[in-house]
């Protein structure tokens, strides 16, 4: 019997669209890369590259500096779509 895959093969999302360059504005492409509470998914997760998981990392942190990503959620602020309130 043939060995099957446990799981779907992963691919980078952004490798498939070819970015380049990850805004920190750009809260919307952020998000994906971002838990419930705000921390950011390690690469197994998301299937990233190691480039692109760094970019996004950068992205993260700099946003945070930004104010547009907060650093802590309390229990009582998680919610389903934490960016409800970002625009
Ligand atoms: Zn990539």
């Amino acid at each position: 019997m043939a060995e099957r895959r446990k799981y779907k093969k992963r691919y980078c999302k952004y490798c498939e669209a070819k970015v380049e360059f990850i805004d920190y504005k750009d809260t919307a492409s952020l998000k994906f890369s971002l838990s419930e509470r705000y921390k950011i998914m390690p690469r197994r997760l998301t299937g990233n590259c190691k480039r692109h998981q760094e970019m996004i990392a950068a992205a993260i942190k700099r946003a945070r500096a930004a104010a547009l990503v907060p650093y802590t959620v309390t229990r009582k602020v998680v919610v389903t779509n934490p960016f409800e309130n970002i625009k």
